[in-house]
């Protein structure tokens, strides 16, 4: 019996069975594996690290599109760098939205999960609003920043981890790049990784994507296969008011779309930006 072994952390690591290998290659940028898991469905890893499953990527896609979408009331255009399993596009494109470009910088991420993870884009690559855009989602913001091109209402950064081709999403000249891309009053959030395991990313995302917003925090969800509790995500944004706006209009929001969700609502997009002290000390000290 063929098993996976997360390679994420020196000291543990998680382990799955391989009960059916659909590909196992190196890319053009990572070493990207899709394989079947009785218990979680299909499973994508990159470079040795879990990315998504289809058991609990809801959790993932719902909270990381929702929760700035909602928030921002308005949203027309959104960028999303990275996310090439598909189920990012599925969850923005739910919105009445005019426009959404995806920047991801390896085309055989897209072409694999459209292959053995169908159900994460949900045809959402044929939406005419999409314009997929196979870069570096780096070099994209830094070039879209200086260029005269419409700015987006939100951005949503859903990248690998800090290593590899994921670590110029961390960067501070990322964030100050992303920001120009922004509309006034726009918001960006990013995976920010596990901060029980991964404490030193959600500090020098706070130093850093924190020098470019008047209101920067985290928000958190419980993603079973990223272990070790819940994950961050990193919320930057100049609007003082999206963070806490009241749970009335965003279930007035929320039953108009008639949204079929399975994690997010109202209740839980409010509730997810209380953080434990352990979590908001790694940050501030207080
Ligand atoms: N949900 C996962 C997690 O939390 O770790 C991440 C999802 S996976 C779809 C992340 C994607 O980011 C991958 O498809 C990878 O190819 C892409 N990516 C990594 N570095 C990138 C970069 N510099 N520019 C654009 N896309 C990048």
């Amino acid at each position: 019996m063929k098993h996976f072994k997360e390679t994420l952390y020196d000291a543990v690591c998680q382990e799955f069975r391989i009960d059916k290998m659909y590909f196992e290659s190196k890319t053009e940028h990572q070493h990207l594996m899709i394989f079947h898991n009785a218990q979680l469905g299909r499973v994508m890893t990159l470079d040795g690290v879990v990315q998504t499953t289809e058991a609990d990527e809801f959790v993932y896609h719902e909270m990381l599109a929702h929760v700035p979408i909602f928030a921002h009331g308005n949203a027309k255009r959104v960028l999303i760098v990275g996310g090439g399993d598909g189920g990012m596009i599925r969850e923005v494109l739910k919105h009445p939205v005019e426009h959404v470009t995806q920047v991801e910088i390896d085309q055989a991420v897209v072409d694999m999960a459209i292959e053995y993870l169908p159900n994460h884009s949900d045809g959402a690559y044929e939406d005419p609003r999409l314009n997929l855009v196979i870069a570096d989602g780096f070099d994209f913001v830094k070039q879209y920043a200086d260029g005269d091109e419409a700015r987006f209402d939100v951005i949503i950064s859903d990248s690998t981890d800090p290593i590899g081709p994921g670590e110029v999403l961390f960067t501070d000249s990322f964030y100050a790049y992303a920001k120009r891309c922004l509309n006034p009053g726009g918001i960006m959030v990013t995976q920010n990784g596990v901060p029980f395991f991964q404490q030193d990313e959600i500090q020098t995302t706070y130093q850093r994507m924190g020098q470019q917003f008047e209101d920067m925090h985290f928000y958190c969800a419980p993603i079973p296969t990223y272990y070790g509790g819940f994950m961050t995500f990193a919320w930057g944004t100049d609007d003082l008011a999206a963070r806490t706006r009241n749970v009335e209009s965003l279930r007035a929001q929320f039953d108009e779309l008639n949204l079929d969700t399975r994690y997010y609502n109202p209740e839980i997009h409010l509730a997810a930006f209380a953080l434990p002290q352990y979590v908001k000390r790694s940050f501030k000290s207080e």
